[in-house]
Protein backbone atom coordinates (compact mmCIF):
# COMPACT_ATOMS: atom_id res chain seq x y z
CA UNK A 1 0.00 0.00 0.00
CA UNK A 2 1.44 3.18 -0.88
CA UNK A 3 1.62 6.23 1.52
CA UNK A 4 -1.85 7.65 1.78
CA UNK A 5 -2.49 11.28 -0.44
CA UNK A 6 -4.73 12.70 1.49
CA UNK A 7 -3.09 15.49 2.91
CA UNK A 8 -3.92 19.20 3.67
CA UNK A 9 -7.46 18.87 5.05
CA UNK A 10 -10.16 19.59 2.26
CA UNK A 11 -8.62 23.38 2.03
CA UNK A 12 -9.05 23.22 -1.83
CA UNK A 13 -12.77 21.57 -1.59
CA UNK A 14 -16.53 23.58 -2.10
CA UNK A 15 -18.08 23.31 1.55
CA UNK A 16 -19.82 20.40 1.68
CA UNK A 17 -17.55 17.92 0.50
CA UNK A 18 -16.72 15.76 3.36
CA UNK A 19 -13.94 13.62 1.94
CA UNK A 20 -10.05 14.24 0.87
CA UNK A 21 -10.31 15.30 -2.65
CA UNK A 22 -7.84 15.29 -4.60
CA UNK A 23 -5.23 16.66 -2.56
CA UNK A 24 -1.31 17.42 -3.75
CA UNK A 25 1.75 15.62 -3.22
CA UNK A 26 2.83 16.12 0.32
CA UNK A 27 6.22 16.99 -1.39
CA UNK A 28 4.11 20.27 -2.75
CA UNK A 29 4.07 21.71 0.81
CA UNK A 30 7.16 23.19 2.40
CA UNK A 31 8.70 21.26 5.77
CA UNK A 32 9.01 24.00 8.66
CA UNK A 33 12.92 23.20 9.18
CA UNK A 34 13.54 26.11 12.30
CA UNK A 35 16.06 24.50 14.05
CA UNK A 36 16.23 25.01 18.17
CA UNK A 37 19.95 26.04 18.25
CA UNK A 38 21.89 26.12 21.26
CA UNK A 39 19.59 24.07 23.04
CA UNK A 40 20.04 21.30 25.77
CA UNK A 41 18.55 18.27 25.61
CA UNK A 42 18.54 14.91 27.90
CA UNK A 43 17.14 11.86 26.63
CA UNK A 44 17.03 8.26 26.82
CA UNK A 45 15.02 5.39 27.25
CA UNK A 46 13.18 3.37 30.17
CA UNK A 47 13.62 -0.66 29.61
CA UNK A 48 13.09 -3.76 31.40
CA UNK A 49 16.08 -6.16 31.92
CA UNK A 50 15.65 -7.53 29.06
CA UNK A 51 15.84 -4.28 26.96
CA UNK A 52 12.04 -4.00 25.79
CA UNK A 53 10.84 -0.63 26.16
CA UNK A 54 8.60 0.28 29.14
CA UNK A 55 5.66 2.76 28.12
CA UNK A 56 3.36 5.55 30.33
CA UNK A 57 6.73 5.55 33.46
CA UNK A 58 6.61 9.03 34.57
CA UNK A 59 9.57 10.37 34.07
CA UNK A 60 10.23 13.75 36.32
CA UNK A 61 12.94 16.72 35.41
CA UNK A 62 13.95 18.53 38.29
CA UNK A 63 16.68 21.23 39.00
CA UNK A 64 17.16 24.05 36.44
CA UNK A 65 13.99 23.63 34.82
CA UNK A 66 11.22 21.12 36.60
CA UNK A 67 8.37 19.35 34.24
CA UNK A 68 7.59 15.48 34.02
CA UNK A 69 6.46 13.43 30.73
CA UNK A 70 5.41 9.48 30.30
CA UNK A 71 7.32 7.56 28.27
CA UNK A 72 6.55 6.53 24.62
CA UNK A 73 5.65 3.31 23.44
CA UNK A 74 9.19 2.48 22.57
CA UNK A 75 10.00 3.69 26.17
CA UNK A 76 12.33 6.87 25.28
CA UNK A 77 11.75 9.98 27.25
CA UNK A 78 13.27 13.41 26.12
CA UNK A 79 13.32 16.62 27.94
CA UNK A 80 14.60 19.73 24.97
CA UNK A 81 14.94 23.08 24.65
CA UNK A 82 17.13 23.03 28.03
CA UNK A 83 19.41 25.70 29.76
CA UNK A 84 22.97 24.97 30.89
CA UNK A 85 22.32 23.99 34.30
CA UNK A 86 22.00 21.14 37.16
CA UNK A 87 19.15 18.69 36.73
CA UNK A 88 17.81 15.39 38.31
CA UNK A 89 15.93 12.96 36.36
CA UNK A 90 13.51 10.13 37.37
CA UNK A 91 11.68 7.76 36.31
CA UNK A 92 8.60 6.35 38.63
CA UNK A 93 5.75 3.84 37.52
CA UNK A 94 4.17 1.73 40.48
CA UNK A 95 5.39 -1.25 41.86
CA UNK A 96 8.74 -0.89 39.16
CA UNK A 97 11.83 0.08 40.98
CA UNK A 98 14.63 1.94 38.31
CA UNK A 99 18.05 1.90 38.21
CA UNK A 100 19.60 4.09 38.68
CA UNK A 101 16.97 5.50 40.90
CA UNK A 102 17.94 9.23 39.95
CA UNK A 103 20.27 10.50 37.39
CA UNK A 104 22.28 13.88 38.27
CA UNK A 105 23.56 16.36 35.89
CA UNK A 106 25.28 18.98 37.67
CA UNK A 107 26.39 21.90 35.61
CA UNK A 108 25.41 20.11 32.19
CA UNK A 109 26.10 22.63 29.47
CA UNK A 110 25.72 20.06 26.23
CA UNK A 111 23.23 17.12 25.51
CA UNK A 112 22.96 14.24 27.59
CA UNK A 113 21.66 10.61 27.52
CA UNK A 114 20.22 8.37 30.45
CA UNK A 115 18.71 5.13 30.79
CA UNK A 116 16.86 3.18 33.34
CA UNK A 117 15.90 -0.61 33.84
CA UNK A 118 13.26 -0.97 35.52
CA UNK A 119 12.34 -4.27 37.48
CA UNK A 120 9.38 -5.47 39.86
CA UNK A 121 5.66 -6.53 39.60
CA UNK A 122 4.87 -3.55 37.43
CA UNK A 123 7.35 -3.08 34.91
CA UNK A 124 5.52 -5.76 32.13
CA UNK A 125 6.49 -3.40 29.00
CA UNK A 126 2.99 -1.84 27.28
CA UNK A 127 2.20 -0.21 30.30
CA UNK A 128 -0.50 -2.59 31.18
CA UNK A 129 0.87 -4.54 33.94
CA UNK A 130 -1.16 -7.75 32.59
CA UNK A 131 0.66 -11.22 31.23
CA UNK A 132 -1.83 -11.10 27.94
CA UNK A 133 -1.10 -13.12 25.30
CA UNK A 134 -4.21 -15.26 25.37
CA UNK A 135 -6.66 -14.04 22.77
CA UNK A 136 -7.81 -11.39 24.81
CA UNK A 137 -8.54 -12.56 27.80
CA UNK A 138 -5.43 -12.20 29.34
CA UNK A 139 -4.98 -9.75 32.02
CA UNK A 140 -6.54 -6.11 32.05
CA UNK A 141 -5.90 -3.08 30.04
CA UNK A 142 -6.33 0.35 31.45
CA UNK A 143 -8.10 3.38 29.68
CA UNK A 144 -5.95 6.12 29.03
CA UNK A 145 -7.14 10.14 29.64
CA UNK A 146 -6.29 12.25 27.29
CA UNK A 147 -7.17 15.66 27.37
CA UNK A 148 -7.68 17.86 24.25
CA UNK A 149 -6.87 21.59 23.79
CA UNK A 150 -9.62 23.34 21.26
CA UNK A 151 -8.27 26.01 18.93
CA UNK A 152 -11.48 26.85 16.69
CA UNK A 153 -10.36 29.83 13.95
CA UNK A 154 -13.89 31.81 13.86
CA UNK A 155 -12.96 35.11 12.30
CA UNK A 156 -15.78 37.70 13.25
CA UNK A 157 -16.39 39.13 9.70
CA UNK A 158 -17.32 42.88 10.30
CA UNK A 159 -18.20 43.65 7.05
CA UNK A 160 -21.45 40.96 7.54
CA UNK A 161 -22.79 42.39 10.51
CA UNK A 162 -20.13 40.91 12.94
CA UNK A 163 -21.59 36.97 12.26
CA UNK A 164 -18.81 34.50 13.11
CA UNK A 165 -17.77 32.97 9.37
CA UNK A 166 -19.63 29.35 10.78
CA UNK A 167 -22.77 31.06 11.28
CA UNK A 168 -22.31 32.86 8.30
CA UNK A 169 -21.68 29.75 5.93
CA UNK A 170 -24.09 27.57 7.65
CA UNK A 171 -21.53 25.54 8.65
CA UNK A 172 -21.06 23.08 11.29
CA UNK A 173 -20.68 23.60 15.20
CA UNK A 174 -17.25 22.63 16.24
CA UNK A 175 -18.87 21.84 20.07
CA UNK A 176 -21.42 19.60 18.78
CA UNK A 177 -19.22 17.81 16.26
CA UNK A 178 -16.23 17.42 19.25
CA UNK A 179 -18.85 16.11 21.78
CA UNK A 180 -20.01 13.35 18.91
CA UNK A 181 -16.47 12.17 18.38
CA UNK A 182 -15.29 11.84 21.64
CA UNK A 183 -18.34 9.19 21.85
CA UNK A 184 -17.50 7.22 18.99
CA UNK A 185 -13.97 8.00 19.69
CA UNK A 186 -14.79 5.78 23.05
CA UNK A 187 -16.45 2.90 21.07
CA UNK A 188 -13.90 2.98 18.22
CA UNK A 189 -11.36 2.10 20.56
CA UNK A 190 -13.17 -0.55 23.03
CA UNK A 191 -13.53 2.46 25.72
CA UNK A 192 -9.69 2.06 26.08
CA UNK A 193 -9.38 6.17 24.76
CA UNK A 194 -11.30 8.22 27.15
CA UNK A 195 -11.24 12.01 25.67
CA UNK A 196 -11.86 14.66 27.97
CA UNK A 197 -11.99 18.43 26.86
CA UNK A 198 -9.29 20.81 28.13
CA UNK A 199 -9.29 24.71 27.28
CA UNK A 200 -10.97 26.23 24.37
CA UNK A 201 -10.20 29.24 22.19
CA UNK A 202 -12.08 30.48 19.53
CA UNK A 203 -9.57 32.98 17.50
CA UNK A 204 -11.11 35.83 15.33
CA UNK A 205 -8.37 35.52 12.83
CA UNK A 206 -7.40 33.34 10.17
CA UNK A 207 -3.97 31.19 10.39
CA UNK A 208 -0.58 32.68 9.08
CA UNK A 209 0.07 30.90 6.49
CA UNK A 210 4.45 28.98 5.81
CA UNK A 211 4.98 32.05 3.77
CA UNK A 212 3.86 34.81 6.40
CA UNK A 213 0.67 35.18 4.01
CA UNK A 214 -3.01 35.72 6.20
CA UNK A 215 -6.53 36.05 4.84
CA UNK A 216 -8.86 39.16 5.55
CA UNK A 217 -11.98 38.90 5.77
CA UNK A 218 -12.51 40.42 2.29
CA UNK A 219 -9.58 38.54 0.31
CA UNK A 220 -10.98 35.34 2.58
CA UNK A 221 -14.62 35.59 1.39
CA UNK A 222 -13.23 36.42 -2.29
CA UNK A 223 -11.75 32.97 -2.31
CA UNK A 224 -14.45 31.22 -1.02
CA UNK A 225 -16.63 32.36 -3.87
CA UNK A 226 -14.71 31.72 -6.63
CA UNK A 227 -14.01 28.26 -5.12
CA UNK A 228 -17.68 27.67 -5.31
CA UNK A 229 -17.88 28.51 -9.45
CA UNK A 230 -17.04 26.11 -12.39
CA UNK A 231 -14.15 26.83 -13.14
CA UNK A 232 -12.88 27.62 -10.10
CA UNK A 233 -10.31 30.95 -10.67
CA UNK A 234 -7.29 30.12 -8.12
CA UNK A 235 -5.95 33.41 -8.90
CA UNK A 236 -8.50 34.58 -6.33
CA UNK A 237 -6.78 32.44 -3.65
CA UNK A 238 -3.42 32.67 -2.10
CA UNK A 239 -1.31 29.93 -4.24
CA UNK A 240 2.00 30.84 -5.06
CA UNK A 241 4.07 28.50 -6.61
CA UNK A 242 1.33 25.85 -6.24
CA UNK A 243 0.58 24.74 -9.78
CA UNK A 244 -2.07 22.43 -8.86
CA UNK A 245 -3.83 25.44 -7.18
CA UNK A 246 -3.59 24.23 -3.48
CA UNK A 247 -1.99 26.87 -1.07
CA UNK A 248 0.41 26.71 1.42
CA UNK A 249 0.00 24.91 4.96
CA UNK A 250 -0.66 27.11 7.53
CA UNK A 251 2.37 27.97 9.90
CA UNK A 252 2.11 25.88 12.50
CA UNK A 253 5.06 27.44 14.65
CA UNK A 254 3.46 30.30 14.52
CA UNK A 255 0.45 28.69 15.80
CA UNK A 256 2.29 27.06 18.53
CA UNK A 257 3.98 30.05 19.82
CA UNK A 258 1.28 32.17 19.56
CA UNK A 259 0.70 33.51 23.16
CA UNK A 260 -1.43 30.52 23.39
CA UNK A 261 2.04 29.00 24.54
CA UNK A 262 0.70 26.15 23.20
CA UNK A 263 4.16 23.71 23.89
CA UNK A 264 4.93 25.62 27.40
CA UNK A 265 1.13 24.13 28.39
CA UNK A 266 1.53 20.84 26.87
CA UNK A 267 4.77 20.11 28.46
CA UNK A 268 3.56 21.48 32.08
CA UNK A 269 0.83 18.27 31.27
CA UNK A 270 -2.33 21.09 30.84
CA UNK A 271 -3.57 18.88 28.13
CA UNK A 272 -2.55 15.81 25.30
CA UNK A 273 -3.53 16.83 22.36
CA UNK A 274 -4.31 19.89 19.89
CA UNK A 275 -7.89 19.77 18.22
CA UNK A 276 -8.26 22.68 15.56
CA UNK A 277 -10.52 23.45 13.49
CA UNK A 278 -10.89 25.62 10.48
CA UNK A 279 -12.29 26.12 6.80
CA UNK A 280 -11.01 25.66 3.37
CA UNK A 281 -8.25 27.52 2.46
CA UNK A 282 -6.87 27.85 5.79
CA UNK A 283 -4.16 25.08 5.41
CA UNK A 284 -4.48 22.57 8.39
CA UNK A 285 -2.67 19.27 7.86
CA UNK A 286 -5.31 16.26 9.06
CA UNK A 287 -3.55 14.96 11.26
CA UNK A 288 0.54 15.72 12.29
CA UNK A 289 2.79 15.82 15.17
CA UNK A 290 5.16 18.64 16.94
CA UNK A 291 7.56 17.91 19.14
CA UNK A 292 11.04 16.12 20.03
CA UNK A 293 9.23 12.45 19.48
CA UNK A 294 6.92 13.61 16.54
CA UNK A 295 6.60 10.82 14.23
CA UNK A 296 4.85 11.19 10.44
CA UNK A 297 1.01 10.63 10.84
CA UNK A 298 0.21 11.63 7.43
CA UNK A 299 0.86 15.53 7.69
CA UNK A 300 4.47 16.22 7.97
CA UNK A 301 5.74 16.36 11.78
CA UNK A 302 6.51 20.33 12.86
CA UNK A 303 10.30 21.13 13.01
CA UNK A 304 11.39 23.23 15.72
CA UNK A 305 9.28 23.31 18.42
CA UNK A 306 9.51 23.56 21.86
CA UNK A 307 6.86 20.50 22.75
CA UNK A 308 8.75 17.54 24.52
CA UNK A 309 8.04 14.29 23.55
CA UNK A 310 4.79 14.09 21.06
CA UNK A 311 1.73 16.32 20.57
CA UNK A 312 -0.71 15.21 18.31
CA UNK A 313 -2.28 17.44 16.25
CA UNK A 314 -6.11 17.18 14.52
CA UNK A 315 -6.99 20.07 11.57
CA UNK A 316 -10.46 19.47 11.76
CA UNK A 317 -12.97 20.79 9.13
CA UNK A 318 -16.08 22.10 10.51
CA UNK A 319 -17.59 22.79 7.21
CA UNK A 320 -17.02 18.78 6.47
CA UNK A 321 -18.43 17.44 9.58
CA UNK A 322 -17.84 15.19 12.72
CA UNK A 323 -17.25 11.79 10.08
CA UNK A 324 -14.20 13.34 8.79
CA UNK A 325 -13.51 13.77 11.90
CA UNK A 326 -13.05 10.43 12.08
CA UNK A 327 -11.61 9.95 8.78
CA UNK A 328 -8.33 12.59 10.34
CA UNK A 329 -8.25 9.74 12.89
CA UNK A 330 -7.69 6.91 10.67
CA UNK A 331 -5.00 8.68 9.00
CA UNK A 332 -3.50 9.25 12.76
CA UNK A 333 -3.62 5.04 13.23
CA UNK A 334 -2.54 4.03 9.79
CA UNK A 335 0.42 6.60 9.62
CA UNK A 336 1.22 6.85 13.33
CA UNK A 337 1.04 3.14 14.10
CA UNK A 338 3.21 2.57 11.02
CA UNK A 339 6.13 5.18 12.83
CA UNK A 340 5.34 3.95 16.11
CA UNK A 341 5.19 0.08 16.18
CA UNK A 342 8.45 -1.55 17.43
CA UNK A 343 7.50 -4.07 14.44
CA UNK A 344 5.22 -2.31 11.68
CA UNK A 345 4.93 -4.78 9.16
CA UNK A 346 1.95 -6.43 11.07
CA UNK A 347 0.11 -2.64 10.64
CA UNK A 348 0.61 -3.04 6.58
CA UNK A 349 -0.93 -6.72 7.08
CA UNK A 350 -3.92 -5.08 8.90
CA UNK A 351 -4.45 -2.35 6.42
CA UNK A 352 -4.83 -5.07 3.55
CA UNK A 353 -8.02 -5.06 1.70
CA UNK A 354 -9.43 -6.90 -1.34
CA UNK A 355 -8.40 -4.34 -3.75
CA UNK A 356 -4.71 -4.15 -3.42
CA UNK A 357 -4.10 -7.23 -2.24
CA UNK A 358 -6.34 -9.64 -3.47
CA UNK A 359 -7.52 -12.69 -1.59
CA UNK A 360 -5.71 -10.90 1.72
CA UNK A 361 -7.82 -8.59 2.82
CA UNK A 362 -7.53 -7.41 6.39
CA UNK A 363 -9.49 -4.68 8.16
CA UNK A 364 -8.69 -1.92 5.22
CA UNK A 365 -6.89 1.07 5.64
CA UNK A 366 -8.35 4.83 5.67
CA UNK A 367 -9.57 5.31 2.03
CA UNK A 368 -10.00 1.97 1.12
CA UNK A 369 -12.60 -0.78 3.00
CA UNK A 370 -12.15 -4.38 2.36
CA UNK A 371 -14.56 -4.15 -0.35
CA UNK A 372 -13.50 -0.79 -2.06
CA UNK A 373 -13.31 -0.91 -5.46
CA UNK A 374 -12.08 2.54 -6.06
CA UNK A 375 -10.99 5.31 -2.78
CA UNK A 376 -13.29 6.45 -1.03
CA UNK A 377 -15.76 3.75 -1.77
CA UNK A 378 -17.24 2.89 1.65
CA UNK A 379 -20.54 1.12 0.44
CA UNK A 380 -19.29 -1.31 -1.59
CA UNK A 381 -22.10 -4.32 -0.78
CA UNK A 382 -19.77 -6.77 -3.10
CA UNK A 383 -18.94 -9.81 -0.89
CA UNK A 384 -14.81 -10.43 -0.44
CA UNK A 385 -12.79 -12.56 1.61
CA UNK A 386 -11.39 -10.85 5.02
CA UNK A 387 -9.37 -11.82 7.92
CA UNK A 388 -10.76 -8.86 9.92
CA UNK A 389 -12.48 -10.64 12.52
CA UNK A 390 -9.76 -12.75 13.35
CA UNK A 391 -7.78 -9.70 14.75
CA UNK A 392 -10.18 -9.80 17.66
CA UNK A 393 -7.44 -12.88 18.44
CA UNK A 394 -4.91 -10.86 18.51
CA UNK A 395 -1.33 -11.96 19.47
CA UNK A 396 -3.17 -15.52 19.00
CA UNK A 397 -4.50 -14.95 15.12
CA UNK A 398 -5.59 -18.37 13.63
CA UNK A 399 -6.07 -17.26 9.88
CA UNK A 400 -9.57 -17.54 9.86
CA UNK A 401 -11.96 -16.19 7.16
CA UNK A 402 -15.11 -14.89 6.74
CA UNK A 403 -17.06 -13.07 3.82
CA UNK A 404 -18.11 -9.85 4.69
CA UNK A 405 -19.19 -7.04 2.75
CA UNK A 406 -20.06 -3.25 3.62
CA UNK A 407 -22.87 -4.24 6.06
CA UNK A 408 -19.93 -5.49 8.76
CA UNK A 409 -20.26 -1.85 9.48
CA UNK A 410 -23.27 -0.68 8.28
CA UNK A 411 -22.47 1.06 4.18
CA UNK A 412 -21.23 4.12 5.31
CA UNK A 413 -18.48 5.84 5.85
CA UNK A 414 -18.64 6.90 9.60
CA UNK A 415 -19.03 3.35 11.06
CA UNK A 416 -16.40 1.99 8.87
CA UNK A 417 -13.92 3.93 10.85
CA UNK A 418 -15.08 2.64 13.92
CA UNK A 419 -15.47 -0.46 13.01
CA UNK A 420 -11.79 -1.24 11.82
CA UNK A 421 -10.59 0.67 14.48
CA UNK A 422 -12.33 -1.41 16.84
CA UNK A 423 -10.68 -4.43 15.64
CA UNK A 424 -7.06 -3.15 16.62
CA UNK A 425 -5.35 -4.93 19.06
CA UNK A 426 -6.27 -3.84 22.51
CA UNK A 427 -5.64 -6.57 24.99
CA UNK A 428 -2.62 -6.75 27.88
CA UNK A 429 0.70 -8.04 27.24
CA UNK A 430 3.66 -7.92 24.80
CA UNK A 431 3.49 -10.00 21.30
CA UNK A 432 6.13 -12.12 20.63
CA UNK A 433 7.11 -9.42 17.86
CA UNK A 434 7.74 -7.39 20.62
CA UNK A 435 4.53 -5.38 20.01
CA UNK A 436 2.17 -4.35 22.74
CA UNK A 437 -0.89 -6.07 22.23
CA UNK A 438 -2.91 -2.92 22.88
CA UNK A 439 -1.88 -0.48 20.07
CA UNK A 440 -3.43 2.02 21.82
CA UNK A 441 -0.60 3.11 24.31
CA UNK A 442 0.97 4.41 20.44
CA UNK A 443 -1.44 5.69 19.11
CA UNK A 444 -2.01 7.53 22.70
CA UNK A 445 1.09 8.33 23.69
CA UNK A 446 2.45 12.05 23.90
ZN1 LIG B 1 -7.96 11.03 3.76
Amino acid sequence: MTRSQCTILSLVLASAYAGCGAPPPEDDVTLIQDAVTGNIVISGRVTNSSGSGLSNVTVTLAGSASTSQQTTATGAYSFGALASGSYSVRPTRTNCAFSPTVANLNNLNSSATRNFVGSGSGCAAGGTGGSGGTGGSGGTVTPITRKYMTIIYNPIIESQGNARLITLQGWNNPDTMTTQFVADMAQASNNLAVYVAGPRVEIDAFPVKEDGFQYTDATYLTCLEASRQIPFDRTKCHKPDQADGFGYAANYLTILNSNNNICARFNAGEFDELWMFGAPFMGFWESNQAGTQAVDTNGPPVVGSTCQGRLNIFGFAYNAGEVNMLHNYGHRIDRGLKSMLPNPSVMDEFMREELHNPGQAQCGITHYTPTSTFEYDYNNTRNVTSSCADWLNYPNRTGATATINCSAWGCDERGYHIWRARHLPHVAGVAANGNSNNWWTYILSR
